[in-house]
């Protein structure tokens, strides 16, 4: 198999087959993020793809989904995927879906007929690094996009039937921002359908915006506590809310964890 750069794929897709697509960022402005900092993006060869295509044949006949690697895949034009997401039954016959990362900017380029088309060829399980639902902490963040844009973007994925999953960060809208962002996010994400909500906590890492805010005290940090509490607040208002039911449990086990680590029982009063 080729892999090239930083390689990696969400827990989630443990069971999936990983094979080099993409690697870099489009973007690599995110101010919390170094991940992709001397990589530029990329992408391989049709003929290098169907060669892993091939070794994963040998290996794994019957792998039913595969994962692709790279920061956002999705980047690529609905003609350019196209190809490759063809390829992938000339090989493995029984691939059921074909998932990988994607950022909200990416669906923008894309016409509602053409994601149904790529629905169709077996594209299904984006996972979207929305990081939150509340303008302030989303520029804060520098990701380059509203909640307005998540809200148009992924109703085009509903529209096709992509199935797609997001991505929360505790901690990302500093000190006092917490309940906010949560309340805000939580609100967004009800009127979505994402498949599931994977949560995070942030962590500042040196060479980025946020660690020299953090550093300038600029931005001061949210403690794991306060992270608990706008988890909590989050959890409320999507439980609450009109969002999809299979959302509650993945959420409700982040959530059992975080409050086992602090040694508190779930659902005792919360203020908000
Ligand atoms: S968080 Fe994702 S989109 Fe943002 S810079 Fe890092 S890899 Fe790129």
């Amino acid at each position: 198999m080729h892999f090239s750069g930083r390689t990696w794929r969400p827990h989630y897709e443990a069971d999936s087959c990983i094979i080099e697509l993409t690697a870099g960022c489009t973007y690599g402005k995110c101010n919390f993020c170094n991940l992709y900092e001397n990589e530029s993006f990329r992408m391989v060869s049709l003929e290098q793809f169907e060669e892993d295509l091939q070794e994963i044949k040998a290996c794994q006949p019957h792998a039913r989904r595969l994962f692709l690697t790279g920061a956002n895949p999705f980047a690529l034009s609905y003609e350019r995927l196209k190809p490759y997401v063809l390829t992938v039954r000339d090989y493995l016959i029984k691939c059921q879906s074909i998932a990988m990362f994607a950022s909200i900017r990416d669906i923008q380029n894309k016409e509602v007929w053409q994601l149904r088309k790529l629905r169709a060829m077996g594209v299904n399980g984006l996972s979207i690094g929305t990081e939150s639902g509340d303008d302030d902490t989303l520029a804060l963040a520098g990701k380059g996009y509203t909640a307005d844009d998540i809200l148009k973007q992924c109703r085009k994925l509903d529209e096709a039937g992509i199935e797609y999953y997001f991505v929360y960060m505790t901690g990302l809208a500093g000190k006092g921002g917490g309940t906010c962002n949560a309340v805000n996010s939580a609100r967004l994400f009800s009127r979505l359908n994402p498949y599931f909500i994977s949560v995070d906590a942030l962590t500042l890492f040196p060479n980025t915006k946020l660690y020299d805010m953090a550093g300038r005290a600029v931005l001061s940090r949210q403690g794991r506590k306060r992270d608990c509490r706008s988890y909590r607040c989050l959890f409320r208002i999507c439980r609450s809310g009109h969002i999809c039911l299979p959302i509650l449990p993945q959420i409700f086990i982040h959530y059992l964890f975080i409050c086992q680590k602090k040694g508190k029982a779930p659902f005792q009063s919360c203020n908000m």
